[in-house]
């Protein structure tokens, strides 16, 4: 595909250093795709918030003020950045190196990478990982996207259909290194949530779902807000629920493997969704809001269910129906679509597309 195998500068989000699960879905996502390149023969540096850990890639740590994420802002929010921004640090590595690489991956869903990008020599391809949820940041990857075609992904279709012009996305999906996932054929008495316990993820309908069904939830991510979580506990005293924490990917699988379904019950679009994936590979059903990723991940009856967006009912009716999904259909979707193989596929043609422009300009 490649003339020589690719120098690739990965610049990961500035909300948390990687690991810390502050940066969500794409910690996971940036470490898959750095791995899988890695294997493929190409050569990889990563810049991260200081503090960044992820055994076995080379990582620059950049110290610095963290950004504060965009998913707690108004879509008016204007453009901030702090003092001694870890961000803009990030960046200006990454100028001072960019004749070292072929191509910079942006990580950040922030506003100045795409500001910066007609500033740089070097072609930037931006990984996006949300929807749209500010008029700023909508306004610069309009701009990116018509200056710079084809340099823009994202992981579903449906988060492509919150920016204009959704066709003009190259869409990428998602990956998992499946060996890390054990297929469970027989769940326990237990369902699943897993996500940063944060507002945009709709945590109260799966504690009221699963506490109507009578099956206990079991819960496992970041928490960024206690008081959030704190307040979640007050309003639902003795329901069947319980905080797991935030494990790594080897104790999370085994943990989520043993639940009967999972349940996603976003509020907002759904970019895609890693732990929908996560779930399919160890066998377990998911069980989901129609809305955003998820919708275009699980196969309804096959997989899991699909159910009316912030319809607590129709969650419970669709607990109700896990014994019809065959668990390992279940991992057999996912190593069919998700397995790092497929994933990197999609990223080779993406970036391929992106030199060839490149160098035709
Ligand atoms: N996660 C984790 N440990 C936990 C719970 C969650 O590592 O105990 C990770 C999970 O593997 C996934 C991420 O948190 O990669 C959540 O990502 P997702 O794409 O589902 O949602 P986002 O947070 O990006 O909106």
């Amino acid at each position: 595909m490649f003339a020589k195998p690719l120098r690739l500068l990965l610049l990961s989000t500035p909300v948390g250093p990687l690991g810390s699960g502050l940066g969500g879905g794409v910690e996971l996502t940036l470490k898959n795709i750095a791995q899988e390149l890695i294997q493929r023969g190409h050569t990889i540096q990563i810049v991260a918030p200081e503090g960044s850990e992820i055994a076995g890639l080379p990582i620059a740590p950049i110290s610095g003020t963290l950004q504060t994420t965009a998913q707690t802002q108004g879509r008016n929010a204007p453009i901030t950045l702090p003092n001694q921004s870890v961000l803009g640090k990030m960046w200006d590595y990454a100028r001072r190196c960019q004749q070292d690489y072929d191509v910079l991956i942006n990580f950040a869903y922030d506003w100045l990478p795409f500001y910066l990008t007609p500033f740089f020599t070097r072609p930037i391809a931006h990984l996006v990982s949300m929807g749209s949820l500010t008029d700023a940041m909508d306004s610069v990857i309009e701009q990116t996207i018509a200056q710079f075609p084809g340099t823009i992904a994202v992981h579903s279709h449906a988060q492509a259909a919150t920016f204009s012009g959704s066709d003009r996305f190259r869409c990428v999906k998602n990956g998992l290194d499946l060996s890390l996932y054990t297929f469970c054929p027989e769940p326990e008495n237990a369902l699943g949530w897993v996500g940063r316990i944060a507002p945009e993820k709709g945590i109260e309908d799966a504690i009221g779902a699963a506490c109507r069904a009578g099956i206990p939830l079991k819960i496992w991510g970041a928490m960024p807000e206690p008081d959030y979580w704190q307040q979640i506990c007050e309003r639902h005293p003795g329901e069947g629920f319980s905080y797991e924490g935030f494990l790594g990917t080897q104790e999370l699988q085994a943990a989520l493997g043993k639940c009967q379904g999972l349940l996603m019950t976003p509020k907002w679009v759904e970019a895609f969704g890693n732990v929908a994936i996560e779930a399919l590979a160890c066998g377990v059903p998911v069980i989901a809001y129609e809305r955003g990723g998820p919708s275009e991940i699980v196969q309804p009856g096959k997989t899991g269910w699909l159910v009316e967006p912030d319809q607590v009912d129709e969650l419970v009716a669709a607990i109700h129906q896990l014994d019809a999904i065959d668990r390992y259909t279940c991992r057999q979707q996912a190593e069919a679509e998700y397995s790092m193989r497929a994933m990197g596929d999609r990223m080779e043609a993406w970036l391929e597309e992106i030199l060839t422009h490149f160098s035709s300009h």
